[in-house]
């Protein structure tokens, strides 16, 4: 290894070295392949539009299989299959099997409820990086009111408690919303007992065909800034001016985001996309080969070249160092990807207000 790259391995670490290589070079380290938008509950927040009983469109096993191995080739590492929900695929571990003999590192986003003895010990042979579960409360009420489907909590729980019995690590996924507004910290509880890590996101997506009817479930202002407390205690480490600046700098010279630089998303019919929160199509794998969507596409390339500082509205917005903005939501929310995020202006300048006030009430405790 050569002096620079020591250097770079030193600060980074070495997954930091990988996602920043991989950026610079174009690789598409991980990717999201959304095999179905079929699911068994019906969460009133979600972005997936359901197709229905009928999907002539879903690609099949074979087609899956020949994607797994296009991506492989282009140097993809962590993949992560999600729906829908992926146990509606009875083709499920023919799949996941490909990728294992491929040698990705596997990660599963699924409600859990669909998770039997016989599922669970398959998932622990193929030795998964981390199974995602969603769920939205500590008790069946809060919960089965999000997914609409009575008793999904009990099964969500029974196949969490499967997976983690047989050792495989589980991350329980959870968003937050009006419905289960204050429930955090037993959800948190909950999960630590059942012996998982624990995510969760106030972050709600407008529909993939557009529509911004479940986003009457999104916190208002003034719930998203009790929820944001927490969040606040992290960020205050920006707060001294220099620090501030040096953040900002470095946001300037960033991508927006990892999509399309080194991540892409498949959707259940073949097409790509940079994510799934991020509907813009760079191509299509029934009619294309993945390296040449990768390598050409505009969308692509665009979003390759795009950094913070050419971004109208928010390069000389004084809140970047603390903004969390997804172009994807942007793009559905505001209808331009590459500018301001109105969620995202909410959450920064809350963010900003209870920095301040922490600053004020250190100063005069
Ligand atoms: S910021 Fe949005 S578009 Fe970018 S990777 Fe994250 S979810 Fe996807
Ligand atoms: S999205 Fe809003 S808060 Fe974020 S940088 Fe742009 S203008 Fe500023």
């Amino acid at each position: 290894m050569d002096n620079t790259a020591q250097e770079e391995r030193s600060i980074l670490g070495p997954h930091g070295l990988l996602v920043t290589r991989s950026s610079r070079n174009q690789i598409p380290l991980t990717g999201i392949l959304e095999l179905t938008y079929r699911c068994n509950e019906k969460c009133i927040h979600c972005y997936v539009i359901q197709p229905g009983r009928k999907t002539p469109h879903e690609l099949d096993t074979d087609q899956w299989k020949d994607i797994l191995r296009q991506i492989a080739s282009e140097g993809t590492m962590e993949i992560t299959f999600t729906g829908g929900e992926v146990f509606l695929r009875k083709d499920l571990f023919e799949i996941l099997d490909e990728a294992r003999r491929l040698h990705f590192s596997i990660k599963l986003s699924t409600n859990g409820t669909l998770i039997g003895e016989k599922q669970a010990d398959a998932l622990a042979d193929l030795k998964p990086w981390e199974i995602g579960v969603s769920l939205y409360g500590e008790d069946a009420g809060t919960h089965d009111a999000i997914t609409k489907s009575a008793g999904s909590f009990r099964k969500t729980l029974h196949g969490i408690e499967l997976m983690v019995s047989r050792g495989i690590r589980v991350k329980i996924r959870s968003v937050l919303m009006r419905e289960n507004l204050g429930h955090e910290e037993n959800l948190a509880a909950l999960s630590e007992k059942l012996g998982t890590s624990f995510a969760q996101d106030p972050l709600l997506t407008p529909k993939s065909n557009g529509s911004h009817d479940n986003l009457v479930h999104r916190l208002n202002g003034s719930e998203l800034r009790a929820a944001l407390g927490v969040e606040a205690k992290r960020l205050f480490v920006v707060d001294s001016e220099q620090r501030w600046e040096s953040r900002r700098q470095s946001k300037l010279i960033d991508n927006m985001c990892k999509a399309g630089v080194n991540f892409f998303s498949v959707n259940p019919l073949g097409k790509v996309l940079p994510c799934v929160q991020f509907q813009m199509v760079a191509g299509d794998l029934r009619s294309q080969r993945f390296h040449d969507i990768w390598r050409s596409a505009p969308i692509f390339i665009r979003l390759r070249k795009t950094i913070n500082a050419h971004l109208e509205g928010c390069r000389d917005c004084r809140l970047l160092p603390i903004c969390f903005r997804c172009p994807g939501e942007a793009l559905l929310s505001d209808g331009d990807a590459f500018g301001p995020s109105s969620w995202a202006c909410l959450r920064a300048g809350l963010l900003d207000e209870l920095r301040e006030e922490s600053s004020t009430t250190e100063q005069h405790p």
